[in-house]
């Protein structure tokens, strides 16, 4: 008798397998089910085996990732799987990022990365230090497909900049 059996990772090398009469829990460290088989024989076989255990394998055996897979929770396997689901909250749209703002935002970050190579404590810089700050979370919310996100914060490194010259300050 062949029953389909279907394998899901719950992070941290825990595994839940289902298909069969019932559901069981998979470890792999140690090698370990909580199925009858495996608590009356499995765990003397060498090495340690039951269907449940031998499907993990085969899981695993064709899925590329599933030592990255293994290592996160199951939270953060999900938005791997799914990243749109933390991306921006449903009911809120995204919201382009301004060139403008984005433009200004790096100007800003250059700037401060020169400014930072000369001198390790520049001194009345406080707004150009923000806007690159700014700029920078921006970058990196972008690259992530952040992209409400990575808006705000190039608008606020424009702002920012808007600010920097004033009261005296770096021009
Ligand atoms: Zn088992």
């Amino acid at each position: 008798m062949t029953t389909e059996l279907t394998v899901l990772g719950l992070g941290q090398r825990h595994y839940r397998v289902t298909g069969g009469r019932n559901p069981h829990r998979v470890t792999l460290e140690p090698v370990a089910c909580d199925c009858a088989d495996f608590i009356y024989r499995g765990a003397q076989r060498v090495p340690p085996m039951c269907k449940h255990i031998a499907a993990v394998m085969s899981h695993r055996a064709v899925e590329p990732l599933a030592d990255v897979l293994d290592n996160m929770s199951a939270a953060e396997t999900l938005n791997l799987v799914d990243p749109t689901r933390w991306k921006s909250p449903p009911p809120s749209p995204v919201v382009e990022i301004d060139p403008e703002d984005k433009a200004v935002a790096l100007v800003a970050l250059e700037r401060w990365q020169q400014v930072v190579g000369k001198k390790p404590k520049p001194n009345g810089m406080y707004s150009l230090w923000r806007a690159a700050m700014e700029a920078k979370g921006g970058l990196e919310a972008e690259a992530d497909g952040l992209t409400t996100y990575a808006a705000e914060r190039y608008a606020i490194a424009h702002e920012w900049v808007k600010n920097i010259g004033s009261k005296g300050r770096v021009a």
